[in-house]
């Protein structure tokens, strides 16, 4: 391609309202313009990305027996009322009226549309399995669309759903589904860790995520480096290390009066002792029924959805107007000494078990008990492990430490069970006669997101370093000087690098060289060749790795087996 030719260019400034490296970069370099917000067109540099990163998805679900196909944006309402995700997804659905009163949204998912094509098809075990997929575009309203590519309103996805006779053939297809997932973040350069996480609220299904990690994530997750194994920060399992002084004698319990502010960090300055001597009460207000507390050191947080799994019920924090009525002070509740009246069940965290001698509140303003100990001054409902993993926890399996990171989610896969097929009777009649439900799985990677997601991860000040299995071209020629030797040399290379199936970006313009060379580095093509009058005196051009500060000389002759050999690395 004629860089003079190509629609987009590159911006001499950054979009003002990028808020992230991707959003800068992709615009910047003539790969992304936006439309509106989280609403973007992909310009055709960009396509080339999003049409390779798609050819790797299409190569990997063909090796697992994906079938591609396409389904339609615009579903009837109907369908989505019929799994009463029309209520549940609400929020995110863009709905449209069609002539008469006929009422459509612009799909989030296709669950609800591959449900009942499936079931005009599959009749029999002997349809199954089947897995079908399409990379498409996907709709929804998300509240705050953000970085780029990263969180759109409308944005690309490849969705697989695969349809099976039993669970454990779902088990087995889903864990060669992971593997080929692994395999195209792999192909795009990528380092995707394996989340195990919940099929969604209160089910007993599960689900894998997979994450990048990227300051600009919005996902926390917490690795173990070691084992490889990734959690995410709400229900990840680690050890925290014991504090030394559990072999402390009991003091006896003393009461106190104090000013003191109410954060653990006050409260432990006050009192001159560490963060962990303080014990934390976090009272909640669980569906349908009272408050509920959950006593834990002071240094550590209660991770709300592990509380929600083990309650097996919402929860939200207690309004503070309830616990004021209640006769409660802020601040200042524990579980030692609860006020007449006040029913309130205390769970502990696993951690309290080896502190001695806490500090805690009196349930009064400015009176707090020092010296506190389990089961001699309080006592507690149950005790389980509701303690937020952070970095330094030791890995639960290999007791190494844990790291947290920021991830961006490029990658969710999940086992439906016969939710959908029995919403929408896919059922088939099995071997001993006997209709059944389909077991479905789905399996969802974000194409557009993965695309930001690169930029994210392969950039420098200068601009984007693109992994050559994604890069929009290989090799990017630029010429220095107007003479006709140069030129001549440089459409040479051009057309040679072609022949031999080299993908290439030559920059023809007539512009100085510092603007070239500056546009080179910020579209970010793996290899580039500047043909010069220096170069040529010797037979040659410079070579410059877009990943390396180095450029050396090469000759001619020698360069096409050495670009061969770039490419295959
Ligand atoms: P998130 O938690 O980030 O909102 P999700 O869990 O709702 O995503 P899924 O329904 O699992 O998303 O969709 C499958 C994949 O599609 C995600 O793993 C992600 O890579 C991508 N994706 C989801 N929402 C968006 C979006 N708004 N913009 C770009 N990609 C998205
Ligand atoms: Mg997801």
């Amino acid at each position: 391609m004629l860089y003079s030719k190509l629609f987009g260019r590159t911006r001499h400034n950054p979009p003002c309202d990028a808020d992230s490296v991707n959003a800068k970069f992709l615009t910047q370099a003539g790969f992304i313009e936006k439309l509106a917000a989280g609403i973007y067109n992909l310009l055709p540099l960009g396509f080339r990305v999003f049409d390779k990163i798609n050819n790797i998805i299409e190569e990997e679900m063909n090796a697992v027996e994906g079938q591609r196909l396409l389904m339609p944006a615009l579903h009837p309402i109907d369908i989505w009322k019929t799994t009463g995700r029309d209520k549940t997804m609400d929020e995110i659905l863009y709905r449209t009226h069609a002539s008469g009163d006929k009422e459509f949204v612009f799909g989030p998912s296709h669950e609800e549309a591959v449900t009942p094509l499936a079931a005009k098809y599959i009749n029999s075990y002997k349809d199954l399995p089947l897995s079908v997929y399409q990379i498409q575009t996907k709709f929804r309203d998300e509240p705050r669309a953000k970085s780029g590519l990263l969180r759109g309103r409308e944005f690309g996805m490849k969705d697989m759903y695969s349809f099976h006779t039993s669970e454990e053939d779902l088990d087995e297809y889903y864990e060669r589904v992971k593997q080929a997932y692994l395999n195209v973040y792999e192909r795009c350069n990528l380092k995707a860790h394996v989340i195990e996480a919940s099929g969604g609220p209160f089910t007993d299904k599960f689900s894998h995520e997979f994450s990048v990690e990227s300051e600009v994530g919005e996902d926390t997750i917490i690795v173990c480096e070691k084992c490889g194994i990734a959690q995410n920060l709400e229900i990840a399992e680690g050890k925290v290390a014991d504090p030394d002084d559990k072999e402390e004698k009991e003091l006896p319990m003393e009461l106190v009066e104090i000013e003191r502010g109410f954060t653990v960090a006050d409260n432990a300055k006050a009192h001159g002792v560490p963060e962990h001597k303080i014990l934390k009460s976090v009272v909640y207000s669980v569906e349908d029924e009272g408050l509920i507390a959950v006593v834990i050191r002071g240094d550590l947080n209660v991770s709300d959805v592990k509380l929600e799994n083990y309650l097996k019920k919402r929860l939200r924090p207690a309004d503070p107007k309830v616990l004021k009525e209640m006769g409660l002070v802020q601040g200042y509740i524990s579980p030692v000494n609860m006020p007449e009246g006040v029913n309130i069940s205390f769970i502990g965290d696993h951690s309290i078990k080896n502190v001695k001698n806490f500090v805690t509140g009196a349930n009064e303003h400015a009176k707090d008990y020092k010296n506190v100990n389990m089961a001699r001054d309080f006592v507690v409902k149950d005790f389980t492990d509701l303690v937020e993993v952070k970095s330094g926890f030791a890995c639960a399996k290999c007791e190494k430490p844990l790291k947290e990171m920021h991830a961006v989610e490029v990658g969710n896969i999940f086992q439906l069970g016969t939710r959908y097929s029995e919403a929408f009777s896919l059922n088939y009649t099995d071997k001993d006669g006997k209709s059944k439900p389909c077991v479905m799985g789905c399996y969802g990677i974000g194409n557009t997101r993965l695309m930001g997601t690169a930029v994210e991860v392969f950039h420098d000040e200068k601009g984007i370093i693109w992994p050559t299995n994604i890069a929009p071209y290989h090799v990017h020629i630029v010429s220095l000087g107007k003479d006709d030797a140069v030129k001549d040399g440089a459409e040479k290379l051009y057309t040679d690098l072609q022949k031999s199936g080299v993908e290439v970006l030559y920059d023809d313009r007539d512009v100085s060289p510092g603007v070239k060379l500056n546009d080179a580095d910020l579209i970010g093509i793996p290899l580039r060749l500047v043909v010069s009058n220096r170069t040529l005196e010797k037979d040659g051009v410079e070579w410059k790795e877009r990943a390396s500060d180095k450029a050396s000389d090469v000759k001619l002759s020698e360069l096409s087996d050495k670009v061969k050999k770039f490419l295959s690395k």
